[in-house]
């Protein structure tokens, strides 16, 4: 069992007021707080270790590339990668998947070829996708959403087809908390000849990943949304795809040589880490990685599942609300997406603000996906480590006062 009370001295934020209340923090799927121990790596790099990586000859260059090289074998090893090389270094999980559809995409896609995404994507894991298949005259096609905010699985085979180059789909979903059959998809695209990338943007801070077992082609998260750093995203790839990969920016480290009349890259992963890379959001990720390894997933899955049930229950007790995505508690993540009938998501957010409570209000990056929900947003509460069940009561306070204040008096449409 996880011990909440310690864990919370370990996030000093999470003792501030909002509007005079205490903060309620709920929008973990956004971004996760990040513990001392993170913020103190961030500021020891600064203080003691600052230079850039690689082109120093001298003793703090040397560190700072120690630092970087110790967090790329700490990552391969949470995501149980096979070597440290087929970790690259991005600024999020935006760029990691723009970084597959440039340097893979351009080279692998052409004209006719299919996409398969899903209809609960995030909007990157869709637009680069779109830009793609624009250039290239390629189409996607939608894996749908069922009513209860599932995937459509029996569908799924039947949307796989000869020219299907790539299946792309998120772990876990952030507007719904849907969790999808990762390993299945996976067998399923592998059957017929395609590559795969999973988003795991949503899982890797809760779940433990195995990219080994799943035989995944491509995985991509962010640091920030696991207790590490902003600025920070990893895309993980199959080594022998990253060697086929052309370079996606072009300049400074990702080179081998450079002459008047070209350039020959830099080995893997350098090839793709131009430019200096975010040194210390490096170092200070490892913090976050051990912080994660210490809690321990099957103490963090139990905590959140039960936050998560909780808070179901006390939705339930309210007719005026509707919660999004499946019913039952085994199949969705610790994220509950909600709508009060007749009040704007925006105006949820803003009333439960008043109330000290962090939520996220709009689209939450999936716009098709709530044109499908016939929604034009919902409100989402979502929960982490640090998360208390007095703090699942004060949602549902939140939820209470925020319903009665917008009641409209019988007969009033
Ligand atoms: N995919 C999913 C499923 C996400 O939840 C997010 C963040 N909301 C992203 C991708 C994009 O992450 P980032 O903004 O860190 O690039």
């Amino acid at each position: 069992m996880l011990d909440v009370r310690r864990i919370r001295e370990d996030f000093p934020i999470l003792s501030r007021t909002v509007h005079g209340k205490p903060l309620v923090y709920l929008d973990n799927a956004a971004t996760t707080q990040k513990p001392r121990q993170v913020v103190a790596a961030l500021a020891e790099f600064y203080e003691r270790h600052n230079a850039n990586v690689h082109r120093g000859v001298h003793t703090l260059s040397d560190e700072a590339t120690a630092l970087m090289d110790a967090a790329r074998r700490k990552t391969a090893e949470f995501l149980h990668a096979p070597k440290p090389e087929t970790v690259v270094f991005t600024r999020n999980t935006t760029e990691s998947i723009n970084l597959v559809a440039h340097s893979w995409g351009r080279k692998f896609v052409s004209a006719g070829d299919e996409i398969l995404l899903t209809e609960m994507e995030h909007h990157s894991n869709l637009v680069p996708w779109q830009m793609l298949a624009k250039e290239k005259g390629a189409r996607l096609r939608f894996i749908p959403v069922t009513e209860d905010g599932r995937l459509d699985l029996a569908a799924a085979p039947g949307l796989i087809t000869a020219k299907t180059k790539l299946v792309a789909f998120t772990a876990a979903s952030n507007a719904l908390g849907t969790l999808n059959p990762v390993p299945g998809l996976i067998a399923l695209a592998k059957s017929r000849g395609a590559r795969t990338l999973v988003d795991a943007a949503q899982w890797t801070p809760h779940y433990p990943t195995d990219v080994a077992s799943w035989d995944c082609d491509f995985l991509v998260f962010s640091a920030h949304k696991m207790m590490g750093p902003t600025g920070l995203g990893v895309l993980y790839a199959k080594e022998e795809l990253l060697e086929a990969m052309d370079p996606f920016l072009g300049g400074g480290d990702m080179i081998e040589r450079v002459s008047w009349e070209g350039f020959t890259p830099n080995v893997v992963p350098y090839k793709f880490e131009a430019g200096t890379p975010n040194i210390a959001a490096a170092a200070a990720f490892s913090a976050a990685l051990d912080y994660l390894s210490r809690a321990g997933f099957a103490a963090l899955h139990e905590h959140e599942a039960a936050l998560t049930k909780r808070a179901l229950e006390i939705f339930a007790e309210f007719p005026a609300a509707t919660v999004y995505g499946p019913k039952e508690p085994g199949a969705r993540g610790g994220i509950v997406s909600f709508n009060i009938e007749g009040v704007h998501p925006h105006d949820v957010g803003t009333a439960f603000d008043l109330e000290g409570v962090a939520v996220r209000a709009g689209h939450h990056c999936c716009q098709p996906l709530m044109g499908r929900l016939k929604v034009g947003g919902t409100a989402r509460a979502s929960f982490y480590l640090y998360n208390t069940m007095n703090e699942v009561e004060a949602l549902g306070g939140a939820l209470a006062k925020t319903a009665a204040f917008f009641k409209r008096p019988a007969g009033v449409k």
